[in-house]
């Protein structure tokens, strides 16, 4: 084991990476490294299984990581707070509460959350995800078939939606769903048969399409498109797109054309040597898809990449697989598979393989936390 004199980490977001990469100092320490997770949660809700949970198959519990715990199990100190500003060349990170931490190296993974148009109440992002869990589980239980909108025609926006339609099906008056997306066809990044697939299964749960509507507002109690259409809606779910972060606009960090930041292939920022990033917030060469498959995979780069880099060893390289496999749930306990080929195989054995593989992901850490005694 190399030993190091007393550096500092700081990891920014308990992400779908930096679970990864709290396991992987918790199995290796490397002496000499402080390391701290500044992030506002105790725990993560793992993305992958959100829409199981919406749809009413999952308990909360089931579908969350305890970051305290496997921050604890990391010997990581954690802070609960959220970066609000970071300068890049002093090497010196901002919390909310003004108070600022020096670092040596410094790893982003807090995530890109879409941010609708104006901050109604009614207008709610899926990230962070406590007002999400907030609204559906208040649908759940409402009585009138009141008109709710999502805004997104990606896998998010689809699972979401249709996890919802299964969620409130037995309402004596559901709520009558509608999607919109501002592409001409939904679910773009798939191929045609997977696309036909979850069309069917939209129309089938009785959720309304409308493509190639730009939501440019959401006044309460509606929605309003760019050519001006007023549509009622009592809640808009938003799902569209990843914003990044507004707190790293004046970091010095190179940023891409969109504000996320850019890093090689190795997941250090192209600009700052101490500086890594991963998930949403990271713009790679190789174009990765923002998803959290991508970050959780990055999470083993950025786990090696940050102790070699401490210990001045060469980095290794992130290179995405080029169809990655993606299985979308469509609520009803099925799923259909996507990885590039014309073909979508769907069913139920599809939702059984993502379930347990799903439960595999959650409790490769959760189970480490017990393993060390669970929280304080
Ligand atoms: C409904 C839905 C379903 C999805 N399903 C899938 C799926 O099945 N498979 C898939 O691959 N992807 C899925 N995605 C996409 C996936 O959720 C994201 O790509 C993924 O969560 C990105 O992970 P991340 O690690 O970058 O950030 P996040 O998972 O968003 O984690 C960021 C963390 O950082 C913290 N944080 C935020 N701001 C700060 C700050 N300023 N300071 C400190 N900490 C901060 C947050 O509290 C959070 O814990 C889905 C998305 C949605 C909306």
């Amino acid at each position: 084991m190399t030993t190091t004199a007393r550096k500092r980490l700081l990891l920014v977001g308990g992400g779908h990476a930096h679970v990864e990469v709290l396991r992987a100092f918790g199995q290796r320490p490397l002496p000499g490294l402080e390391i701290v997770l500044v992030e506002p949660q105790a725990r993560m809700i793992y993305s992958g299984m959100l829409p199981g949970w919406i749809a009413g198959h999952y308990r909360r519990t089931e579908i969350e990581i305890d970051l305290i715990g496997l921050a604890r199990y990391a010997g990581a100190r954690w802070i609960r707070a959220a970066a609000a500003g970071l300068d890049a060349d002093a090497a010196r990170l901002t919390l909310d509460g003004g108070r600022t931490l020096a670092y040596d190296r410094l790893s982003l993974n807090s995530g890109a959350p879409p941010r609708p148009p104006a901050a109604a109440p009614h207008a709610i992002a899926v990230k962070p995800t406590g007002p999400l869990l907030a609204a559906v589980d208040a649908l759940a239980h409402e009585t009138r078939a009141a008109p709710v909108a999502i805004v997104g025609g990606g896998a998010g926006g689809v699972e979401l939606a249709l996890a919802l339609a299964h969620r409130c099906r037995n309402r004596p008056a559901p709520p009558r769903l509608a999607l919109f997306t501002r592409s001409p066809a939904l679910l773009t990044d798939h191929p045609q048969p997977v696309r036909r697939y979850l069309i069917r299964a939209l129309a089938a749960a009785g959720v309304a399409v409308h493509t190639g509507q730009t939501v440019v507002d959401t006044p309460p109690g509606a929605l309003v498109t760019a050519d001006g259409r007023r549509i009622a809606a009592e809640r808009v779910i938003w799902a569209a797109g990843a914003e990044a972060p507004a707190w790293l606009a004046g970091s010095g960090l190179r940023r891409d054309d969109d504000g996320f930041v850019q890093v090689a292939a190795t997941l250090r920022s192209s600009s700052h040597e101490t500086v890594f990033a991963g998930g949403d917030l990271a713009s790679t060469p190789a174009g990765a898809p923002r998803a959290g498959v991508t970050a959780v995979r990055q999470g083993r780069v950025l786990a090696a990449n940050l102790r070699r880099s401490v210990q001045g060893r060469r980095l290794r390289r992130f290179d995405p697989p080029r169809h990655a496999l993606a299985l979308i749930s469509t609520g009803d306990r099925r799923a259909v598979a996507s990885r590039g080929l014309p073909i979508a195989p769907a069913g139920y054995w599809l939702w059984r393989i993502k379930d347990r593989i799903d439960r595999r992901f959650v409790a490769r850490y959760n189970g480490l936390v017990e393993s060390r005694g669970g929280p304080e």
